[in-house]
């Protein structure tokens, strides 16, 4: 161990950081904790990487990538012994408007590349909650979303090239041409390799955007209004659900004025550079919420109205957080279809837990939705809250959803990877692991469960 970190630093000088009162900083991310790293090492470049990972793969000893540790899933916490290396200092970004891509550092903060993008007229859409924390790496590692991957896909679907180091610190690239090395380390949440630089493609801003705003009496019509919606072959920009104690929670943490006997909002944007498409559509999403019994339907007339009727949805996370200090925001995925019964059983489900308040938002769109159970970490049962998130994933497995839409499985629910997938699938990733890090230094204990022979 203190031969590693010799050499470490003998190569890398003060990037690395050892001392107990900088490597307890690193012991989080937005969900879970463990112990503090060994060291932390400050990475610069690629080459600090390579030197890293080639020193820790000698050593046999485990690398933890870390970027802004916004994540949900436990992703960049340590669960042992470990290095992590941060990419917070490697935070390059050029903008190219003519070929319109984005090269960037894995640091770079996600709002970082829009807001240097906007002076061409142009803009990278995947939009996480978090785009103001998050990094890029840190995005590309867990394939991450937000409500506009609805229309525009998720963050691999923007990413044309790759820079990254493999466990034994050799510097790659790879584009998306042949078999996909670039699509395996997407949404491998640091298992594989280590994301060192990226090219992205950005995408002009459009011209017009349209806002509507449903209210209904019951959730079963806003899971009908989503439907009603794709069957009339309509994919919004974004199409976002809050259910009633999300709403109760907005109201009572921001006082909005917001319906707290309703069971569900929707809030949905149509966008485009044609108005009168634009405009058509949106007066369609309005009748859909209609025709699905909303009792209430507002169209936005302005920009400034239409940041006003997303300001409630937006609350959403800021809200919960008022009434709990700790949350575990689950992230299932159910098809469209049963949006209405998977949101039903799960509020069933929650009449077992009364002391655990219990809300559902999320890209209703894509059936991505954020099941959330309020807790105090002080105070609760750490094993009550994970067999309750446990019981919500179950329903989405039972209506045919998968484990994550977009925050990842990390440590959070890589107990349930056994039950939630194919012995063959979890077999084939096993294989993949493998041919990419023989000694398991990458991230290990995350992501993939230990098979039983
Ligand atoms: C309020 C809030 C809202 C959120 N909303 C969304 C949302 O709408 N959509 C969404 O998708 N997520 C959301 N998230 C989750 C989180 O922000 C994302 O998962 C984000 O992609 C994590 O980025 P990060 O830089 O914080 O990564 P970290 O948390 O630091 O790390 C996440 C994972 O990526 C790995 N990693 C980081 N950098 C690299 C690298 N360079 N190479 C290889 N692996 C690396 C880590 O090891 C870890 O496994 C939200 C989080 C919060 C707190």
């Amino acid at each position: 161990m203190k031969a590693l970190l010799d050499s470490l630093k003998k190569a890398l000088g003060d990037k690395v950081r050892d001392k107990i009162t900088d490597t307890l900083l690193y012991r989080y991310d937005a969900i879970a904790q463990g112990p503090a790293p060994l060291a932390v090492v400050l990475a610069e470049t690629a080459r600090d990487v390579a030197t890293t990972l080639e020193l820790c793969s000698a050593a046999k000893m485990a690398v933890v990538p870390r970027g802004a540790s916004s994540g949900l899933s436990g992703g960049a916490v340590p669960v042992g012994d470990c290095i992590m290396i941060a990419t917070n200092r490697m935070t390059r970004l050029e903008i190219d408007p003519i070929k319109r891509i984005a090269r960037v550092q894995p640091g770079v903060i996600t709002d970082a590349i829009s807001a240097a993008a906007k002076k061409h007229g142009l803009y990278y859409p995947p939009d996480p909650a978090s785009s103001r924390q998050s990094t890029i790496g840190g995005n590309i590692a867990e394939n991450a979303g937000g409500p506009q991957c609805l229309k525009k896909g998720v963050t691999g679907d923007y990413v044309l090239e790759l820079e990254f180091v493999t466990a034994d610190g050799q510097i790659q690239r790879a584009d998306r041409s042949g078999i996909d090395l670039a699509g395996m380390i997407i949404g491998s949440e640091g298992t594989l390799a280590f994301v060192t630089d990226a090219v992205l493609k950005l995408e002009p801003l459009p011209k017009y955007t349209r806002t509507a705003f449903a209210v209904f009496n019951e959730l079963g019509q806003a899971g009908r209004a989503v439907a009603l919606i794709t069957a009339r072959g309509l994919t919004p920009a974004k199409l976002e659900l809050m259910d009633q104690n999300s709403i109760r929670a907005v109201e009572q943490f921001m006082n909005m004025g917001l319906p707290t006997d309703a069971e569900a909002i929707l809030v949905c944007d149509t966008d485009g550079d044609d108005a009168d498409i634009v405009n058509l559509e949106i007066e369609s999403v309005a009748e859909a919420f209609r025709e699905a019994n909303a009792r209430e339907v507002r169209l936005a007339a302005s920009p400034e109205e239409a940041a006003q009727l997303w300001k409630a949805r937006r609350s959403v996370s800021p809200a919960l957080g008022n009434i709990r200090p700790h949350r575990f925001n689950e992230d299932i995925v159910v098809p469209r279809s049963k949006l209405e019964p998977a949101m039903r059983e799960m509020q069933e489900i929650a009449k077992h837990y009364p002391h655990f308040p219990f809300a559902i938002f999320g890209h209703a769109g894509d059936g991505n939705l954020h099941p959330n159970i309020l807790f105090d970490r002080t105070k609760d049962s750490i094993e009550e809250v994970d067999h309750f998130a446990h019981e919500v994933a179950r329903v989405a497995i039972a209506h045919g959803g998968v484990l994550s839409g977009e925050h990842g499985i990390g440590m959070m629910k890589r107990g349930f990877m056994t039950e939630a997938t194919p012995r063959e699938t979890l077999e084939a990733w096993w294989r993949i692991k493998h041919a990419f890090d023989p000694n398991g230094i990458m991230n290990p204990k995350k992501v993939l469960p230990e098979l039983q022979p």
